[in-house]
């Protein structure tokens, strides 16, 4: 399992090879939310994030592989595991909750202590729901805490959304990449907006993933990102949709090979504009 403390040390080897590793800010449990940049903070920035859904933590990994094999031009900012809490909650099970009375809220919201399936934060809310994007409205949403899709109390109600979409409007990307891991497919656009069609298109030729709009979605970051900034956010959806979660590892190399030209040809485009 790619666990939290593996991101760390991750984080703090990129460091040693020239990276600058941060704090982007703390989540519920008070983990370290980890971000990572190189390049030039001069010119046009990427954004690229993973492990916002627990059960997906092996995006993190890939996310840092993305990380350190990029070479583009354009500043890249990568926060590689958005949701901390829960991807230990994924993996480690109730053990990794921080007190006793974390503990039983969390057996009880899930029926249980079988937490691989785990999506949400620490306290039952989904971070890929929480954002202030026809917050609500999803065709999934529910409304009371839960082992996924719960939308919060009210949007950006929780430290990691709040934390990553304050980053987000301080780094003022060029473009936004969330790295999820269901169906070997790529999002783009929300509501009326379809910024970059063509490089979104471009990316997902190349990945060889269709290119669709996620219908009924709604409060999440992407979609916030769009929304907000009408700038080109993109949501991919890496793995064949079938794989359970943990086995998601051994696939990585095959997937970074479809996904590694995704930030190159994103900092190509804006580069040379
Ligand atoms: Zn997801």
């Amino acid at each position: 399992m790619y666990s939290y403390e593996d991101m760390c040390a991750d984080a703090d080897r990129l460091a040693s090879k020239g990276a600058n590793r941060f704090v982007v800010g703390y989540s519920l449990f008070g983990r370290e939310l980890v971000g990572l940049f190189k390049g030039s903070t001069d010119g046009p920035q990427l954004l690229v994030q993973g492990a916002m859904h627990a059960r997906e933590w092996a995006t993190a990994e890939l996310c840092v592989r993305l990380f350190e094999s990029y070479d583009g031009a354009a500043g890249l900012w990568c926060v590689p595991m958005a949701n901390p809490d829960g991807a230990m909650l994924a993996q480690y099970g109730i053990d990794s909750a921080p007190t006793k009375s974390d503990a039983e809220y969390l057996l009880s919201l899930n029926g249980g202590d079988d937490f691989s399936l785990w999506k949400a934060n620490g306290r039952g809310v989904d971070l890929n729901v929480n954002f202030p994007a026809l917050w609500g409205t999803g065709a999934s949403n529910v409304f009371a805490p839960a082992p996924s899709d719960y939308v919060g109390e009210h949007p950006l109600s929780e430290p990691c959304s709040r934390t990553l979409a304050l980053f987000t409007l301080k780094v003022q990307p060029s473009a936004t990449v969330s790295i999820h891991a269901r169906g070997g497919v790529i999002y783009g656009g929300f509501g009326c907006y379809d910024p970059e069609k063509e490089l979104a298109e471009r990316v997902a030729e190349e990945c060889g993933y269709p290119l669709l709009r996620a219908e009924g979605s709604a409060g999440g970051y992407k979609d916030w990102f769009v929304a907000t900034t009408a700038r080109l956010g993109l949501t991919v959806e890496v793995g064949d949709g079938d794989t359970p979660y943990p086995q998601l590892q051994g696939e990585l190399d095959d997937i970074l090979a479809r996904t590694r030209n995704v930030l190159p040809t994103l900092s190509a485009h804006y580069v040379a504009q």
